[in-house]
């Protein structure tokens, strides 16, 4: 009878409110949480991996500790408001690394992983490259290179003192030596680079898409009255700090391709090309600076 000397806390009214893990699933969903999800919040308030989603299945029939329930019910209902997954669980997986993330940062898009792809393409005959990429935001892309070519000199900007403090964070934790900087692109930056990567914001000011990104950052989304007003800078800013046949490669939004293509034949880029996402859009432009 160790429950008892709970009492008065642990009322019956309490008591008849315990639910299995089934259960706790079941009544998520029905609060408009998809399965996925539910299956994943509960294993967060659990403190089990997010792989382990065998472990539900094996103990749907296991009592939530009331701790457990109380901690899931406030996960649910966050995430019925629109909260992202991410920004609950405190955690997103970008090219195989746990990063860590909240509303300080973008959630980081398995899209932009073409943008690593690409980057990864480019530098493969260049050892020990230096590599910048703007806008760094959870620092998603250059750590990510940074993991992949451990050779390479990486070094990651972001207008926002609070986004650098959660790349910072992800990089001594996942321990990818990163150089940090504070800055506008490339306006506090000086010297050359192999490459320039960048996932700038791109959605136009009035996109109705935005009302579904409320819980992010609109300093990372949103960008002047076309989307393209930090793309602009960025390709204008950009022949000054590339080595010559340097590449600037530039995430951009699922129409843009054409208008950053011109952009950057404008500014006098070479093999200026495209590349889709794993949805079979363009999703990603750049181009070559010119050889000495
Ligand atoms: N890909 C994001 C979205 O449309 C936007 C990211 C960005 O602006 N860089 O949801």
């Amino acid at each position: 009878m160790k429950r008892l000397s709970n009492w008065p806390r642990w009322s019956w009214v309490e008591a008849a409110k315990v639910s299995t893990v089934a259960q706790a699933l079941a009544t998520a969903q029905s609060r408009g949480v998809d399965r996925l999800d539910a299956q994943l919040l509960l294993l967060h308030v659990l403190g089990k991996p997010a792989h382990d989603r065998a472990w539900l299945l094996a103990h749907d029939t296991d009592a939530l500790p009331p701790a457990g329930q109380a901690a899931m019910d406030v996960c649910v209902q966050r995430r019925a408001a629109g909260v992202p997954l991410p920004y609950i669980t405190g955690h997103k997986e970008f090219f195989g690394l746990d990063l860590q993330v909240d509303a300080r940062v973008l959630v980081p898009r398995p899209d932009t992983e073409t943008l690593v792809e690409w980057a990864l393409e480019v530098l493969a005959e260049l050892p020990g490259a230096a590599v910048i990429d703007l806008g760094t935001g959870s620092g998603a892309i250059a750590l990510a290179l940074k993991t992949t070519r451990p050779d390479l000199q990486l070094t990651a900007v972001d207008a926002s003192a609070d986004a650098l403090q959660v790349a910072q964070a992800n990089a001594r934790r996942l321990q990818l030596p990163v150089e940090f900087m504070q800055g506008s692109w490339l306006t506090d930056v000086s010297g050359r680079y192999h490459a320039i990567v960048s996932n700038p914001p791109y959605v136009a000011a009035a996109d109705p898409h935005l009302d579904a990104l409320t819980h992010e950052p609109l300093q990372a989304l949103a960008s002047g009255d076309d989307g393209l007003d930090d793309i602009r800078q960025i390709v204008s800013q950009a022949q000054a700090h590339l080595s010559p046949g340097g590449w600037l490669l530039l995430e951009h939004g699922y129409d843009q391709a054409a208008a950053v293509r011109a952009l950057l034949l404008d500014a006098g880029f070479e093999n200026v090309q495209s590349r889709q996402d794993l949805n079979g859009i363009e999703r990603c432009s750049g181009g070559r600076a010119p050889a000495a």
